[in-house]
């Protein structure tokens, strides 16, 4: 009997985001990606949504992390859990450059030895023997994981689709896979389910450089502004390429473009004559007709590049009906009413704006079904856990296994904190570790479900304090009302005498019965003020309800 492998995924199985996995065999463990996942609107004041990982702690930790590659949904919560634990980190050239940056913004430089593997290497990790193979996705140097275990080969797919002309001319070693699932076979397949809802293949990244290059030359004497994520290289790559032909100089705007172009080229992933790039700080040296600035902001995000333009506050470029604003991406679900009121306001001012819904400037990184499915054929995987996608993704991803001819028992559905093991006798469930969300906000740290309540409380209806001080069985000062974002004046006034109404009435009629608690009086003064808020107003703020004594 060879022993078990352990599969526990901490996150990404259920939602787009925070992809994280724990692989384990005789108590010792690897952990697969380490991501983080945006807040939306509903987390007000959230900056990052997190892997609870304090099952992994309790167990020991790990021995090390695989990142499969740079995107913030695989790497984006390795300083926090860097900040609890040390162990080391493999991935790529390009991905370990950006996991450097990270952990030096975070004051956590050398916590995590970073360790360089590259296409077709086999090194050992922890307890597994792992190959990495290439894979076509939105960032330079993605990887494929397959661990070789006492249980066979897990496959994992990392984030993938099958171009196969990518810009970087790498694409997805389906013959190794092939190789494998010919030699020893693959036990276990985990693969991006992401587009696997979505009909047909993803256009190649090529196609859309050279609809960008059209779109681009066709701007004759404007200045051209193009967002795109910043650790998209082979799109930007393309847009550089483009202007290069076109005479036009590339000058990167914003942090994290600047600082990703810096890197991407210091690897050699991004290839630009030093001549065809300039700087912000020179942007009123050049003619405006012969600049492609390349930004961030594509997405919305309040604080990039392109929204600032378009809010008129932006340092560096005032836009006007000179610029063309191209969008070389689509918004992710949840960002579109942003990028529409970003898109707006950059019409305001003049501009342009040229975006996905109109022209093919961007296709995804993410294989659709008949992608997933080729994968699928040439891995012939003996059973099959969908991952990397919302439930109804997960559950589009294993439909297709089924409809490939999989037997059904053997591809299994896994939410977050799902743990499942393989064994001899094949894969089953264990139980649940939780798959809890860890909110965390800036300098505050992390967030209770009871905070953030309280914040979607404040949102939607404000609040009213109600201050009262009590001495001796009497009323001494007060009751004061206090509110904010509840209602407008001339109303509020009116309402607010009338919640010091009911708190004073209800004070003195306990006073005048008993000698009551200050506890009990905080809770007077809650009821009284809750109840006199709702007849009036319909609404519910927070009340606050503070009893001082003496
Ligand atoms: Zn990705
Ligand atoms: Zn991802």
């Amino acid at each position: 009997m060879a022993d078990p492998v352990a599969v526990t995924f901490l996150g990404g199985l259920g939602e787009i985001g925070r992809n994280c996995a724990v692989l384990e065999t005789g108590g010792r463990r690897v952990l697969l990606d380490c991501g983080r996942m945006f807040a939306g609107d509903d987390l007000p004041g959230v900056d990052s949504v997190l892997p609870d990982f304090e099952w992994l702690l309790g167990a020991g930790g790990v021995e090390a992390c695989i990142a499969t590659h740079a995107h913030e949904d695989h790497i984006g919560a390795l300083p926090h859990l860097l900040s609890r634990i040390e162990f080391p980190v493999y991935g790529s050239r390009f991905t370990l450059g950006m996991i450097a940056h990270k952990l030096a913004e975070a004051g956590l430089t050398g916590r995590a030895e970073l360790r360089e593997v590259g296409d077709g290497d086999q090194v050992s990790i922890g307890p597994f023997d792992c190959e990495f193979l290439p894979v076509t996705h939105s960032i330079p140097h993605g990887l494929i994981t397959a661990f070789g275990t006492p249980q066979g080969v897990i496959l994992h797919s990392s984030d993938f689709k099958l171009d196969l002309t990518p810009v970087d001319g790498r694409r997805t070693d389906l013959s190794r896979i092939g190789a494998i699932a010919g030699g020893a076979g693959v036990r276990l397949l985990l693969a991006d389910s992401t587009n696997a809802d979505m009909e047909g293949s993803t256009r190649s990244e090529r196609e859309i450089g050279a609809v960008l290059a059209d779109v681009i030359a066709r701007q004759n004497g404007r200045r051209v502004i193009v967002g795109a994520f910043a650790s998209h290289i082979h799109r930007i790559q393309q847009v550089a390429d483009a202007a290069v032909d076109l005479g036009r100089t590339v000058v990167p705007l914003g942090l994290s473009m600047q600082r990703n172009l810096k890197l991407a080229r210091s690897v050699g992933v991004l290839h630009i004559p030093d001549y065809a790039v300039g700087d912000i700080e020179d942007l009123d040296d050049y003619d405006p007709a012969r600049v492609v600035i390349v930004c961030t902001g594509s997405q919305g995000e309040p604080r990039a590049a392109i929204t600032q333009m378009a809010q008129g506050r932006s340092k560096w470029v005032k836009v006007d009906d000179g610029d063309t604003v191209i969008f070389s991406s689509h918004p992710i679900p949840g960002n579109e009413a942003a990028v529409a009121s970003v898109r707006n306001g950059l019409a305001r001012r003049g501009a342009k704006v040229v975006h996905s819904g109109q022209v093919e400037v961007h296709t995804s990184g993410h294989g659709k079904r008949q992608e997933l499915a080729v994968l699928h054929s040439v891995s012939v995987p003996e059973w099959f856990v969908p991952v990397h996608g919302e439930y109804e993704h997960l559950v589009a991803h294993a439909d297709l296994a089924r409809e490939m001819g999989m037997d059904p028992d053997r591809v299994l559905v896994c939410t977050d904190g799902d743990r499942i093991v393989l064994g001899d006798d094949g894969l089953s469930r264990d139980g649940s570790v939780g798959g809890d969300h860890l909110y965390m906000d800036g300098t505050v740290g992390d967030l209770g479900q009871v905070v953030l309540g309280d914040r979607r409380v404040l949102g939607d209806d404000g609040f009213v304090a109600v201050v009262v001080h009590v001495s001796r069985g009497r009323i001494t000062a007060g009751p004061d009302v206090v509110s904010r974002g509840w209602v407008e004046q001339p109303a509020l006034q009116a309402h607010e005498a009338a919640v010091a109404a009911a708190v004073a009435e209800e004070i003195e009629a306990a006073l005048a019965r008993r000698s009551p608690s200050r506890s009990e009086l905080t809770r007077l003064v809650r009821r009284a003020a809750g109840r006199t808020v709702a007849e009036r107003t319909r609404r519910r703020p927070m009340i606050v309800p503070v009893v001082r004594e003496g």
